[in-house]
């Protein structure tokens, strides 16, 4: 009986037929002798992650998949970025995402990426940890032009707009309160004063004098976005009693595994782009299932940002590089179950997220296998699971474990 269990999600699998591809799907179109071994003892289905009719993002979508709801818990982006880039959070901080730009004195944006600035750690350092109103601001680089702000104390709210405009030539927004409540007031008055403030700091800050005299940009300014109050979650081990780790390359995903309480592995060459190290991932992802952990999350990306990109040639490619390396799931023990599934479709015809269902399937000792032969769109709609939303997901890996108790008599 299967006792463990991995749970691959490669972001934005599902997709739409490619007229060049013979009306297959790009996972339909591509080479995958290994997955489909794996497919021929699975039961396989189709799952609409958060229902029908729904198009869901990435951040909800695992939301759902793991169980917690997004429509009760989900606080937006900024505490999912915080905790992605290891910021501790505490019940009540506001968190924000955001970018050093470049602002002109008459606060117009001149570039919102300050001319694509590489690493802003020492801009965040010169403004971390400042005091206003009694609220502390902890300011932590992301990568490249990016930043998370996070504003710790008493009396916050996250119902405030937004400082960023989008937009180049246009000024810096004043952040407002959305309600009536002194706690948005609050929020927004001390946000806006942080903003000034870490101006000065950042205009002045030899970083930046140094920029300029090479002729690039300086971030001078955090334009903020994204703010959510954080509220401490029942932890994914406290949920389901499954230790859980997480093998990813993009910052959300690690965000959402660390807010849910698991690990966050660092994997060398995961880097979330089309040149990831998925053989390295697979192969930590099984040493970490035969290790101490019950539950390991593997999340892969360019299947989603190359169709974005409307790039199916290069989404089937990607599809294959999986398959190469999922061979490394034959040294998987008869304990462990492997689930493999998609947070969302994203055709490449649209270029972005669709309501379309992704397919999954379910292989382990404990499994009862369909007929189903192969692992795509269409050969798993006919598979024994019929179609389930998101949210049946865990409750299924809990019931193959053996987890879910009894009801009645
Ligand atoms: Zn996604």
């Amino acid at each position: 009986m299967v006792k463990k269990a991995i749970l691959l999600i490669c972001d934005g699998l599902g997709d739409r037929p490619i007229k060049e591809f013979g009306n297959l799907t790009p996972l339909e179109a591509a080479k995958t002798p290994n997955i489909d071994k794996f497919a021929k003892a699975a039961e396989t289905g189709v799952m609409y992650t958060l229902g029908r009719g729904v198009t869901p993002g990435s951040d909800v979508a695992h939301m759902a998949l793991f169980g917690y709801n997004p429509y009760e818990y989900y606080r937006g982006r900024g505490p999912i970025e915080a905790c992605g880039i290891g910021i501790k959070l505490e019940h009540g901080d506001v968190a924000f995402r955001g970018n050093l730009g470049t602002v002109n004195t008459d606060g117009l944006i001149i570039d919102r990426r300050a001319g694509r600035i590489t690493d802003v750690k020492e801009l965040c350092e010169a403004v971390d940890g400042i005091e206003i109103n009694g609220i502390k601001f902890i300011v932590k680089a992301g990568t490249a032009h990016r930043a998370v702000v996070v504003m710790r104390g008493k009396g916050l709210s996250s119902n405030i707009s937004s400082i960023d405009p989008k937009a180049e030539n246009a000024k810096v927004k004043t952040c407002v309160p959305l309600d009536d409540t002194p706690e948005a007031k609050f929020t927004a008055e001390t946000l806006n004063q942080f903003t000034e403030k870490s101006r000065t700091i950042l205009s002045k800050h030899p970083f930046n004098q140094e920029r300029e005299k090479n002729g690039d940009l300086v971030g001078n300014i955090i334009l903020l976005r994204g703010a959510g109050q954080y509220e401490h979650l029942q932890t994914f081990y406290e949920k389901y009693g499954l230790k859980g780790a997480c093998v990813a390359g993009g910052g959300l995903y690690k965000g959402i595994a660390s807010m849910f309480g698991m690990d966050v592995v660092d994997v060398e060459g995961a880097t979330a782009l089309p040149n990831t190290n998925v053989r390295n991932k697979f192969s930590k992802a099984v040493e970490l299932i035969n290790g101490d952990y019950d539950f390991v999350f593997i999340h892969v990306k360019p299947t989603d940002s190359l169709a974005e990109d409307k790039k199916p040639n290069e989404k089937r490619a990607f599809v294959e590089k999986i398959d190469d390396a999922f061979a490394i799931f034959n040294q998987l023990n008869d304990d462990t179950l492997l689930v493999v599934t998609a947070d969302h479709s994203t055709p490449c015809e649209m270029g972005r997220h669709s309501a379309d269902s992704v397919p999954v399937m379910f292989w382990g000792s404990s499994v009862r296998p369909d007929n189903v032969e192969s692992f795509g769109e269409r050969a798993c709609s006919q598979g024994g699971l019929g179609v389930i939303e998101g949210k049946d997901l865990m409750p299924q890996i809990q019931n193959l474990l053996g987890n879910i108790p009894l009801y009645g008599a």
